[in-house]
């Protein structure tokens, strides 16, 4: 059976949280009979749109990941919920809000904080991928409010078997927060390496110039693992990269250099490297 995945694009998302907006336009002060309650005005963050911050001055990134529910085929929130929790053929997991009713351990239970609780109505909350519209025949097919109000496009609904789902995955570089947790969401990301990776740059510079070309090569035990040249202001940067020692060398115009770094949980701005 065809499954529901959301796809999240973190390059392109610009943290203006009209998602968020959107979320709380169809679900606060709104009871979506069979679906969930109304969602409290304040303290519920359906989609939370995290930051993350790299690098040091002036190279620096910010990147931006929208956090919903993951829709976990294998999810805690399932085991924790005693009935109250469940999953939908078409993958999308919904907490029945009468079963669920006073059972406040069901935030605990989700390892993406992805559960909030309303304190009215003692039950525990989360996004429902807005199942009510992708069931309505009286709203655009597909189409989450989240989906609808993003000006970037960086929300994507897919709507296909899982082995083609796979596929997809694999053809986009896709992956999901938190693997080893092997909770499998229905949420995939592209770029998630913005958040979860780091970067190593700097600057080339020739008699205090800024070098244009230089040939940079980053190594790894020996194994070259990606080269670039500098752009008009000298710069180059690696990104993507896990943590422990690399080497950089540097060949412009003929004159070399090689300096080895390490990446511990932290992008590196090496500054300018005068040759
Ligand atoms: S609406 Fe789109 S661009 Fe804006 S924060 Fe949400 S996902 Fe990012
Ligand atoms: S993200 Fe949390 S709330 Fe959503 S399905 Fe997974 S465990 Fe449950
Ligand atoms: S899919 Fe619907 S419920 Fe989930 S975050 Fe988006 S707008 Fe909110």
């Amino acid at each position: 059976m065809k499954q529901w995945y959301m796809v999240i694009d973190v390059a392109t998302c610009q943290d203006c949280n009209s998602c968020l907006m959107a979320c709380k336009d169809e679900h606060v002060d709104n009871e979506w009979p069979d679906y969930t309650e109304a969602q409290p005005r304040r303290g519920h963050y359906w989609i939370d749109v995290h930051r993350h911050e790299r690098g040091q001055y002036p190279r620096i990134d910010v990147s931006f990941r929208p956090t919903p529910c993951q829709h976990c085929e294998d999810a805690p929130c399932i085991k924790a919920g005693d009935g109250a929790v469940r999953r939908r053929k078409d993958g999308i997991v919904m907490i029945d809000p009468e079963r669920a009713r006073g059972n406040q351990d069901l935030l605990t239970s989700c390892p993406y904080g992805a559960i909030f609780w309303n304190s009215e109505k003692k039950i525990a909350q989360k996004c429902t991928m807005c199942a009510h519209l992708l069931d309505s025949e009286n709203w655009l097919p597909g189409v989450p409010r989240c989906v609808h109000n993003c000006p970037t496009g960086s929300l994507k609904m897919v709507n296909v078997e899982q082995a083609e789902m796979n596929k997809i995955v694999e053809a986009e570089s896709l992956t999901v927060l938190r693997p080893e947790l092997r909770t499998k969401p229905h949420v995939f990301y592209k770029n998630l390496h913005l958040c979860e990776k780091n970067f190593i740059s700097a600057g080339v510079l020739i008699d205090e110039d800024c070098f244009e070309g230089a040939t940079v090569t980053l190594k790894s035990h020996g194994t070259v693992c990606a080269m670039e040249a500098t752009n008009c202001f000298g710069d180059f940067k690696f990104d993507g990269l896990d943590n422990g020692e690399y080497v950089i060398e540097i060949d412009a115009g003929g004159i070399t250099v090689s300096e080895t770094v390490k990446i511990d949980n932290k992008s590196l701005n090496l500054g300018f490297i005068r040759l």
